[in-house]
């Protein structure tokens, strides 16, 4: 089975199939805390940026509507 030949991507053990693609719980726990560390490093980013956005786009978004021949009208 290669499945189970997979490394742990946390130690590098042998990856136990029941914890897959980690070797343990304990691994796929740090697996967990860095991925969620990372991602609310990285959406928080992207909301500022939205809020900066949205002023601009709210006024560019009315004239895109009467402008796009291919959104249907109510
Ligand atoms: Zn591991």
């Amino acid at each position: 089975m290669s499945a189970a030949a997979r490394p742990c991507p946390i130690c590098g053990q042998p990856a136990d199939p029941a914890h897959r693609p980690f070797c343990s719980p304990r691994c796929r726990n740090v697996d967990l805390h860095r991925w969620l560390s990372g991602a609310y490093a990285i959406p928080s980013r992207e909301e500022e940026e939205d809020e900066e956005d949205g002023p601009g786009a709210a006024g560019a978004g009315s004239d895109e509507s009467e402008d796009e021949p291919g959104t249907p009208r109510h």
